[in-house]
């Protein structure tokens, strides 16, 4: 804005014999618009350098079901739109696994402490025997700050019930040593709960949440 004020101004003061001043001011314009993305992908990141993202369940492991509905199905595509949504505001993620596969939990936590400056994010569905049991909640073992980064912003999105953040000793919780937190993204035995889950839109917005909480807690 400032840029393009100063060459308005510049050529009426000198209407002829300005032409490479204008081309100076615009060539440092598109300088100082490359240098704003470039400093704004380095906010971005922050202090974490990768994202272990670990769709739950896969394989013979279904998870929750419902009828049609499977669980380790759901998490799998939360986990892409994570992945696409992070990697497009240049944070670097690896999936423990991209495709229906069965993963063994070990593996899981393994491959997430492999990247000492990384987080781990798992992406789950929750089932309960009381079809009144609705909503997201996210679980930690170690420390609460991611967890609770990615509930605040998930139950803002999410419109179920704000189950908040709990203590869990979940195996790739306890196993993991970089910050870790597991999302349950709603209650697949719950009918209103599980007609949002089978919405994509839904599905999105949860993604995007989870992101934007794993953005907040890398800038600190
Ligand atoms: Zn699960």
């Amino acid at each position: 804005m400032m840029t393009e004020q100063k060459s308005t101004n510049l050529e009426r003061q000198h209407p002829r014999g300005t032409g490479w001043i204008t081309c100076v001011l615009m060539f440092a314009a598109v300088c100082l618009v490359f240098l704003g993305i470039a400093t704004t992908a380095e906010a971005a990141r922050g202090r974490i350098s990768r994202v272990v993202i670990d769709a739950g369940h896969g394989g013979h492991d279904a998870g929750a079901k419902r009828g049609y509905v499977l669980e380790k199905h759901l998490a799998l595509d939360v986990s892409r739109r994570l992945e696409r949504y992070l990697e497009r505001r240049n944070m670097r993620c690896v999936q423990t696994r991209n495709r229906d596969t069965f993963v063994p939990l070990s593996q899981r936590s393994k491959m997430a402490n492999r990247y000492r400056d990384g987080v781990f994010v798992s992406v789950h569905f929750n089932w309960a025997y009381n079809s009144d049991g609705s909503g997201t909640e996210t679980f930690y073992n170690k420390n609460s700050a991611l967890a609770s980064a990615i509930q605040t912003r998930v139950a803002r999105k999410a419109q179920t019930t704000n189950r908040g953040t709990k203590r869990a000793s979940f195996y790739v919780l306890r196993h993991t040593d970089i910050p870790a937190a597991l999302v349950e993204c709603g209650f697949i035995s719950n009918y209103d709960d599980r007609r949002r889950c089978l919405d994509p839109r839904y599905r999105q917005k949860i993604a995007e949440a989870i992101g934007e909480g794993i953005l907040a807690y890398s800038r600190g």
